[in-house]
């Protein structure tokens, strides 16, 4: 059941951009859900507004002690035209976690799933409909104490933003190269690894800057305290196929409960592959490869659904990973996620919502 929210339409809608000259998260669409969190009264004034700036006093605690937390996720459209959310719930949950994770009061999963699917019918028309393009949503919720202290604010802000974007992959997946750090730490056990914090994007910036000068796409991180074990790369979580094991680091605390990785697992569960969520260390990863059993590894996110890995760095080595292209399960994951999403093959476990 979708619920409906005073909605304020714009008299001002902007032009679109063609869906050929779509790139991320650049542009946004006419309107915004917010609302207020007060202690005392919960959360309240939920609204659809237009897109508009938000104004913030200086002394606002989030700009201060980054008490933020966001999520992200896709509507699709399909060649019918009809507009499929996927796996929004799975989403709102773990925007919950991420607040219970950061003090921040939870919002309840169905009024943020509410919120976004109220959005997105009020913005349908900016949904693209090129196969490969959607619409990003991105649900987030900021800290709006005004004062210098450092404690949990007693006031908050929720908003709902959505960005057309374009296809990830133009001309078919492409690998990436990736760089395992033993000198940056990204996340620590009792930390807020599996928070989609904003604080762990800001605290992965200097490796990703120090990966890229190297010329590699993304860092591979790996434990903060004996540094070789596998935790997630970039933004993604990260899988690998050595011999006929698929192989994924378990979520233990560190590292974000991907829902392209939750959906992945499924897959080849169903298709009868044996999975590992298990430790799996650098060193081990690095034998697989110079003996030729590691023939896979892919990232899976939102934004990619999935990315091969042609190349993997560590120390001074650079091993190529299969031939350097999209290995074939990597090319069948990506395929059979897309085509659920874009409602090409059946949603056998209810993934996508129509909107
Ligand atoms: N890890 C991190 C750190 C991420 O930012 C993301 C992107 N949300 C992921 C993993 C993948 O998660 P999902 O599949 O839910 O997009």
């Amino acid at each position: 059941m979708t619920q409906s929210f005073p909605t304020t339409l714009t008299r001002t809608p902007k032009p679109r951009q063609a869906d050929s000259a779509l790139s991320f998260g650049r542009s946004f669409t006419d309107h915004m859900f917010i609302m207020e969190y007060e202690e005392g009264r919960g959360w309240h004034d939920a609204r659809i507004v237009p897109y508009a700036p938000l104004t913030l006093d200086p002394a606002t605690t989030v700009l201060h002690y980054a008490q933020a937390v966001f999520d992200g996720l896709k509507a699709f459209r399909g060649a019918d035209g009809t507009i499929r959310l996927f796996r929004v719930q799975r989403h709102a949950e773990r925007l919950g976690r991420s607040c219970a994770g950061l003090c921040i009061p939870p919002i309840p999963a169905d009024l943020v799933r509410q919120s976004i699917e109220a959005l997105v019918a009020v913005d349908h028309e900016w949904v693209p409909s090129t196969e490969g393009t959607s619409l990003y949503i991105r649900p987030t919720v900021i800290a709006t104490d005004v004062m210098l202290g450092v404690h949990p604010s007693h006031r908050y802000t929720y908003f709902v933003i959505c960005s057309p974007v374009g296809a990830y992959y133009k001309e078919g997946v492409k690998p990436v190269r990736i760089l395992a750090t033993d000198k940056h730490v990204r996340a620590v056990q009792g930390g807020l690894g599996e928070s989609k914090a904003a604080a762990n994007y800001a605290a992965s910036l200097s490796a990703q800057q120090e990966a890229e000068r190297q010329g590699f796409t993304q860092v591979l991180w790996l434990d903060g305290v004996e540094r070789r074990w596998i935790d997630e790369v970039g933004t993604m979580n990260i899988m690998m196929k050595i011999g006929e094991e698929i192989v994924t680091p378990p979520l233990a605390g560190t590292i974000l409960d991907g829902v392209t990785r939750n959906s992945i697992l499924t897959l080849l569960r169903d298709w009868g592959h044996t999975v590992s969520e298990r430790r799996i260390s650098i060193e081990e990863v690095m034998q697989a490869g110079r003996e030729g059993r590691l023939t896979e590894m892919w990232g899976t996110g939102t934004a990619a659904v999935v990315s091969p890995v042609g190349e993997l760095g560590y120390k001074e080595e650079r091993i190529s990973i299969g031939n350097g292209g999209t290995g074939s399960l990597t090319q069948k994951l990506y395929d059979s996620i897309i085509g659920i999403q874009y409602g090409k093959l059946p949603d056998a476990h209810g993934w996508t919502s129509e909107v």
